[in-house]
């Protein structure tokens, strides 16, 4: 029997790091707070029982000196969040050696869900609908012409390692194939350091939905049902709810049981997360798993009562599940609204700034996640999330009328947000209706004037303006 987990030491920022420090406050567990030298007085730094210095912005994904922290305030755990290092197999394994527990799967499980290929391969057997692709790396432009050729077009060029939405793209014309697999090498090398990339058939008009699965160290896995993530830019999700509009019992059945095979194909330990895409036949495919806590967690985390971090600790510390497939039922609804620091009207491109004014609104059955404070500058060394803003409602009108009146008392200036983006997809026909895809914010948001005004402007400025962000925080790294 291990001993049960004292001290966590938390490897991120930002609203997920004051997350996880409050799960360690309600269960009596000690926290400690690491940060970088931009966020010397982040709510994190506060929040937590202690902090330590890391030095650089990039310094969260420094594994030894991460590691070497742990040790020095005796953590007996650490947990890494989203993002960082929290998907890094070598990670894992060296905090293990260590002798410091790891909060998340083993490093066998992360290594072979974190490439794409590989996790089709191992889920494969388990009778999993995938994606129609190839199953090795494409090794030349020729080869992925004929296999182009053979499935139709349009097809997705994708990065074996890739993530955050990051190393992909759509081809409609089978001319450009070959320079498009050249680009796209090249650039999952320098984004991911592994130039694997391969073919997918390009689904249209998917919808994103996912299972959130549980699995402890004595065999019992179990589903918490789907999250639908299906209001996304640049392939990242902005708005998620659970229960999803497009489930009934019967699909809700089928892909609970499917994640729960995906994650005794890895033999999963802890909560993940497994992403499938929905045709407009209501065919599933397996698309892939993360190996961590989800940015969307909360949604789900209110329409079943659990609370995920909890789950995760307990899971780490040997416990059993105490819950079984059949105790659980969903419980109303949730939506999520990320709040960025970004400009829709500019293709969604950071909008870094101080917060002059910064006020979350308070009401019954409203959290907001958040990992900022009025008069603080939102770094351009991370993603820019201000905070989630999340409701749960009775039914989901319910949910988006509480969402709609959140969002018209969150207070922020200073910087420009998703706050009214989230506001024009509450009061959209085709999201209260819930009959919309993965192409949302294209066919309804940019096809309205403010939209085609900014899609002019996309073409104009903000793709500079992203390649000079990244630029910027590449050499303030
Ligand atoms: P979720 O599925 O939890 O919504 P996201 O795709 O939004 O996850 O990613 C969560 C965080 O992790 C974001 O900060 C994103 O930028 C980051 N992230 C995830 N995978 C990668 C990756 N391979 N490379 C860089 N950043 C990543
Ligand atoms: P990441 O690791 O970056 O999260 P995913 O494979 O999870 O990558 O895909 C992210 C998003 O990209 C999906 O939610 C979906 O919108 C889109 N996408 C990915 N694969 C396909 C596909 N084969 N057809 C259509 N859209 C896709
Ligand atoms: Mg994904």
């Amino acid at each position: 029997m291990q001993k049960n987990i004292k001290k966590i030491l938390i490897a991120n920022r930002g609203e997920i790091a004051c997350r996880i420090i409050r799960t360690c406050e309600k269960m009596g567990i000690r926290s400690v707070a690491v940060y970088s030298d931009v966020d010397r007085t982040s709510p994190h730094v506060i929040l937590a029982d202690e902090a330590y210095s890391i030095g650089k912005p990039m310094a969260y994904l420094d594994m030894d000196r991460i590691i070497q922290t742990a040790l020095d305030a005796k953590a007996d755990a650490i947990h890494p969040g989203y993002g960082f290092l929290s998907e890094n197999a070598d990670f894992a394994s060296k905090v293990a050696k260590a002798g410091i527990r790891f909060i998340g799967p083993e490093e066998r499980a992360i290594r072979l869900m974190g490439n794409k290929l590989d996790a089709k391969a191992t889920v494969k057997p388990y009778d999993i609908p995938l994606v129609p692709g190839t199953e090795q790396a494409i090794r030349s432009a020729d080869e992925a012409t004929k296999y182009a050729q053979k499935i139709g077009l349009p097809v997705l060029i994708k990065a074996a390692a890739g993530g955050g939405g990051k190393g992909m793209r759509k081809i409609d014309d089978i001319k450009t194939i070959a320079s498009d697999i050249e680009r796209a090498m090249s650039e999952a090398q320098n984004a991911f350091g592994d130039p694997a990339v391969f073919v997918e058939k390009y689904i249209e008009n998917p919808r994103h939905i996912e299972i959130q699965i549980l699995a402890d160290q004595h065999g019992n896995t179990i589903h918490l049902f789907e999250r639908e993530c299906s209001i996304q830019r640049r392939h990242q999700k902005v708005i998620e709810e659970a229960p999803s509009a497009l489930l009934d019992q019967e699909l809700r059945t089928k892909m609970g049981a499917a994640a729960v095979r995906v994650a005794q194909s890895c033999n999963y330990v802890g909560a993940g997360t497994v992403e499938f895409l929905v045709d407009a036949y209501r065919n599933f495919y397996f698309l892939e798993m993360n190996t961590r806590l989800q940015v969307e967690h909360p949604v789900t985390e209110f329409i079943t009562g659990l609370d995920l971090v909890e789950q995760q600790i307990r899971i780490a510390q040997n416990e059993k599940l105490s819950i079984k497939q059949d105790d659980l039922h969903i419980n109303g609804h949730s939506i999520e609204l990320r709040v960025y620091a970004e400009d829709p009207n500019n293709g969604f491109v950071p909008s870094i700034g101080t917060l002059v004014q910064y006020q979350p609104p308070k009401a019954p059955s409203v959290r907001v996640d958040g990992g900022y404070r009025k008069g603080m500058e939102i770094p351009l060394h991370y993603d820019p999330l201000i905070s989630k803003l999340i409701v749960h409602g009775t039914t989901r009108s319910d949910a988006i009328n509480k969402m709609a009146r959140a969002i018209s008392q969150y207070q922020i200036n200073g910087v420009k947000t998703t706050l009214d983006f989230g506001n024009f997809v509450m009061h959209h026909p085709a999201f209260v209706s819930g009959q919309f895809d993965t192409g949302f914010v294209d066919t309804h948001f940019y096809n309205t004037e403010r939209g085609q005004n900014a899609q002019a402007r996309i073409k104009n400025h903000s793709l500079i303006a992203v390649a000079l962000y990244e630029k910027l925080k590449a050499m303030k790294a």
